[in-house]
């Protein structure tokens, strides 16, 4: 098989992957508030989980670039959250919710698209050394989103998107691993450069919007030690996710 279709075939399957993180929630019936901030707490630790990796990544292509790439996604989320409006932005709509619930699943699915990008980056890259390296990372990745999937769904879920769209929007969000796994493979040195930098930004909005708007939700209707455990939980549990792969 021509080997650029190779990597696309290989990186829409970790897109696909994502999905699988909404299944755990066909079997959470009730959707109370306290269900919506240990989902958030959960969420919070898989992304700060996550993010500990992709700093870890970042640093063996370059110190200084993940640093400033991680100052980056902050600037980043913090233009979105202005663009999306303050707390009571009561004009947002997105899926069956408006104001402050639609507020909330735009950013996550806005930060979760935006972080898969480097993700791309780091599987076309991967297939520039072989393809024996980049299946193995590629189903890293994969298996890393299934996580992220749960993460998603975890903030969509409360808000009363279904099951299916919660998938969805899980799928959605890695879309971009596909599109820049391609021309990251065409144009790997080029792409390398650029790699530290996408890593850096990556870890650096998704820990800003746990610290800013997963943990102090979580905090609001749910105890603090328990939110905190949870989070503690979720977060070194997939660390040591990533390592066993
Ligand atoms: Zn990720």
């Amino acid at each position: 098989m021509n080997e650029t279709l190779l990597v696309f075939l290989y990186a829409l399957g970790t897109a696909i992957a994502t999905g699988l993180g909404a299944i755990p929630f066909m079997f959470v019936r009730e959707l109370s508030e306290r269900l919506a901030s240990y989902s958030a707490a959960v969420a919070g630790g898989l992304m700060l989980g996550a993010s500990f990796g992709l700093v870890a990544e970042g640093t063996l292509y370059g110190r200084g670039e993940t640093l400033a790439g991680a100052l980056i996604g902050v600037a980043f989320i913090l233009v979105t959250q202005r663009i999306l409006g303050d707390r009571d932005g009561q004009d947002l709509v997105f899926e069956a919710a408006s104001g402050e619930g639609a507020r909330k699943m735009l950013l996550i699915v806005i930060v979760m698209t935006v972080h898969s990008f480097a993700e791309g980056v780091a599987v076309g890259v991967s297939f520039g050394g072989g393809v024996t390296l980049g299946a193995v990372i590629t189903v890293a990745i994969a298996i890393h989103n299934i996580p992220e999937g749960v993460a998603i769904s975890a903030v969509l879920r409360p808000q009363r998107v279904s099951v299916l769209r919660c998938a969805g929007w899980s799928v959605f969000s890695s879309l971009p691993q596909p599109i820049m796994a391609v021309p990251a493979f065409l144009f790997v040195e080029t792409f390398r450069t650029a790699l530290p930098y996408g890593l850096g930004f990556a870890a650096g909005a998704m820990v800003f919007m746990v610290l800013v708007e997963l943990l102090p939700e979580a905090y609001e209707h749910g105890d603090r030690a328990q939110v905190a455990t949870l989070t503690v939980a979720s977060a070194v549990g997939m660390v040591l996710f990533q390592q066993w792969l």
